[in-house]
């Protein structure tokens, strides 16, 4: 059915990092949103936009001071981990032990999995996120409730079965072989089908063995388009541990390389302590870095300068995310916030329009997917979020003192949440409805 939505519109057209924000950062009060099988299909001043759509076609007006966004792109999350959100008092080895490892386990039972898979996805909508590359357990079931939750919603999503053959629980290994047929199958089953992508998932080095790392890097090879998803240098504890476990190599990003897992669209989440070198690997191979403060923050693990790993002399993308369970909220508005601390903390700044392109064409950017979802245009899947710029009491407050855009968005970045989503839209679809 073809519709259209009316109102202020806020996308992006190209990173504001390395472009100047008149032609990255595209703003219009009053636009006309036309979507229709699930794309949109025009994007322009309403004006000009009406006069150009049959009477027949619904247009539903946005209240005042609300907003139309991209979908928010989550671009590293755990579903597995939402049972242990908010778990006290570790740092990321003994984080894993004492609760991931616990909570993982869980899964192989596909009921639970399939419990966890439904509630994760209506919480993401909940909160304008429309898209995200997510790690499941090692049970190759998990992977499917995620997926088979996701197919009645419409949305494109990422995700993959972790691979692990050490330095975890017994009952979470899988072996070197059964990493490459477990995930060779799911390719099989989920990969191109709908709007999901497989994603090869070693969860970190410490928990692969080098047979295990050679095999995913086979499968990699055999697929040169997949995704490609795990962790790096989040904690210096992890970073002194990976180079016991591989003493040959130079660096963390070096065990990678080496078996052919860094990559253009190989994300890589958080990057918190890669040095120079490593990060002129990142950019050499196209690989990416997923930035996830309230997970760093409430690990201790440190801050990731997200500036300097997007240098210009040689830029890494980055994407935003959650980290969830690590990270403490789905909301990527509180993520930002997050992010705007950690780049103080790097005697860095995070102006509102980089943190609302990081969330959406960032992500997208550091996923390969720029060219389907992240933006408001033309020919792009309908994703899209709609915000109410006043949506508590002291938000409402606040907004009455400020004095232009950039203030508005800052204002919800710091004090907005899920609250602030008024609706979203998957594939031209209402799936959260008006608030
Ligand atoms: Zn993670």
């Amino acid at each position: 059915m073809k519709q259209a939505l009316r109102g202020a519109l806020l996308t992006f057209a190209a990173d504001p990092y390395h472009t100047e924000f008149a032609e990255s950062v595209v703003y219009s009060k009053d636009a006309l949103v036309v979507m229709e099988e699930g794309r949109f299909t025009a994007v322009g001043p309403a004006t000009e936009g009406l006069a150009a759509l049959a009477a027949d076609v619904p247009v539903r007006e946005l209240p005042a001071d609300h907003l139309m966004l991209p979908g928010f792109i989550d671009a590293h999350v755990h579903y597995p981990q939402m049972e242990i959100i908010a778990a006290h008092g570790k740092q990321l080895i003994d984080w894993l032990n004492n609760y991931t490892f616990i909570a993982e386990q869980g899964f192989a039972d596909k009921a639970h999995a399939d419990r966890v898979a439904q509630l994760f996805l209506q919480e993401q909508l909940r909160h304008g996120v429309t898209s995200s590359c997510v790690f499941c357990t090692v049970f190759p079931e998990s992977v499917d409730a995620l997926f088979e939750a996701a197919q009645p919603l419409g949305m494109r999503l990422m995700a993959g079965k972790v691979c692990m053959d050490r330095n975890a629980p017994a009952g979470l290994l899988d072996t070197a072989q059964r990493a490459y047929d477990e995930s060779a199958e799911l390719i099989a089953r989920w990969h191109g089908r709908e709007r999901f992508e497989y994603v090869l998932t070693p969860r970190f080095a410490p928990t692969s063995s080098e047979a295990q790392l050679e095999l995913v890097g086979a499968l990699a090879a055999e697929h040169p388009d997949l995704l490609i998803q795990s962790h790096i240098s989040e904690n210096l504890r992890e970073v002194a541990w990976v180079k016991q476990l591989f003493p040959w190599a130079k660096s963390y990003a070096e065990v990678y390389a080496k078996y052919g897992l860094l990559r253009p669209r190989a994300i890589y989440g958080h990057g918190i302590h890669l040095d120079e070198a490593e990060l002129d690997l990142f950019h050499e191979t196209g690989a990416s870095l997923a930035h996830c403060p309230t997970s760093n923050f409430f690990l201790g693990s440190g801050y990731l300068n997200v500036r300097y790993a997007k240098e210009p002399r040689r830029p890494v993308p980055v994407g935003l995310a959650t980290d969830l369970g690590a990270g403490t909220s789905f909301s990527m508005l509180q993520t930002m916030n997050e992010a705007y601390k950690a780049a103080h903390l790097n005697g860095s700044d995070l102006p509102a329009q980089h943190a609302f392109y990081l969330a959406t064409r960032g992500s997208a950017e550091a996923l390969g997917v720029a060219d389907k979802i992240g933006s408001v245009a033309p020919g792009y899947e309908a994703d899209l979020t709609v915000m109410n710029l006043r949506s508590t009491p002291l938000i409402d407050f606040r907004m009455d003192f400020a004095k232009d855009l950039d203030e508005q968005l800052f204002i919800q970045m710091i004090m907005g949440d899920e609250r602030a989503i008024a609706a979203t839209y998957v594939a031209g679809r209402c799936v959260k409805e008006w608030a």
